[in-house]
């Protein structure tokens, strides 16, 4: 689902890469974390597998895209078959839950059948259907999270990549969101998970990716978070 190889990415303004030498294979099916300080390179990851920048050098294939050679015309397919979730859930404030949800298969041109059968569907599915009606604002945090997890998947994407999806959330609630993740993974939809929260990483028992400098210092198939970090 996910091949990079040699991937190594600067930016302008830094003196080190972002990304050094990364090389990580993760199969379809999957559920992995990607951990490491702040810093570390996790986002740059991520933006780099959506997209939104370009290695330096190296390959990355993506959902059967190769993102080296890919032209721009070709993005929009790729973002389809890929779903993202973010620390700060970006929801938007004046659209209701059940049309947040909607949005993001009316953008891409489903019917209003289609649109009207899956949105009810996929808030079951996280338990929002009561808080349907009601705006990004009357929500929880986590009620929040779980509208931005709807939103990612319901166009059911092959992979769904999340940055920090639990960093804004008390313990508690984290725990709920990673069930919502772990359920999402059981029905085949490929997860890739860039945290620093060391108790979820230590609960889930999943593999473990983790950078340190840029760096994949460790690749653990059902790892912890690791002592001292
Ligand atoms: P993480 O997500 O693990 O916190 P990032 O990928 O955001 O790490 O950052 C990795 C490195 O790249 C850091 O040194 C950071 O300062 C740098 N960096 C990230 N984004 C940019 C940018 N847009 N411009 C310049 N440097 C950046
Ligand atoms: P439009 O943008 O076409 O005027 P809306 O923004 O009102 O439509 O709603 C978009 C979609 O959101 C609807 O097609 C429906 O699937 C879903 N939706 C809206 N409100 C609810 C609700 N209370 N419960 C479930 N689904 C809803």
């Amino acid at each position: 689902m996910i091949s990079a190889s040699h991937v190594t990415k600067s930016y302008a303004s830094s003196t080190r890469p972002a990304l050094s030498d990364v090389t990580v294979e993760i199969a379809e099916g999957e559920f992995a974390f990607l951990i490491g300080a702040s810093g570390s390179g996790k986002s740059t990851f991520l933006r780099l597998l959506l997209r939104e920048d370009r290695p330096d050098s190296g390959t990355l294939v993506v959902a059967g895209h190769d993102l080296t050679r890919m032209k721009a015309s070709s993005v929009p397919a790729l973002r389809r078959s890929l779903g993202c979730v973010f620390q700060d859930f970006r929801l938007l404030p004046d659209k209701t839950v059940a049309e947040n949800v909607a949005f993001a298969l009316q953008v891409i041109g489903k019917s209003r059948r289609t649109i009207d059968e899956v949105v009810p569907e996929t808030l079951e599915m996280v338990g929002l259907v009561r808080e349907a009606g009601r705006r990004p604002h009357e929500l929880s945090g986590g009620e929040q999270q779980r509208v931005a997890i709807a939103r990612a998947v319901v166009n059911r994407p092959k992979l769904l990549l999340a940055d920090e999806p639990t960093g804004n959330l008390d313990p508690e609630t984290s725990e709920d969101i990673m069930l919502l993740l772990d359920r999402i993974n059981r029905t085949g939809t490929t997860v890739l998970m860039a945290t620093h929260d060391r108790h979820i990483v230590d609960r889930s028992r999943r593999r473990v990716v983790e950078l340190v400098d840029g760096r994949v210092v460790r690749d653990d198939s059902r790892g912890t978070y690791g002592v001292g970090r």
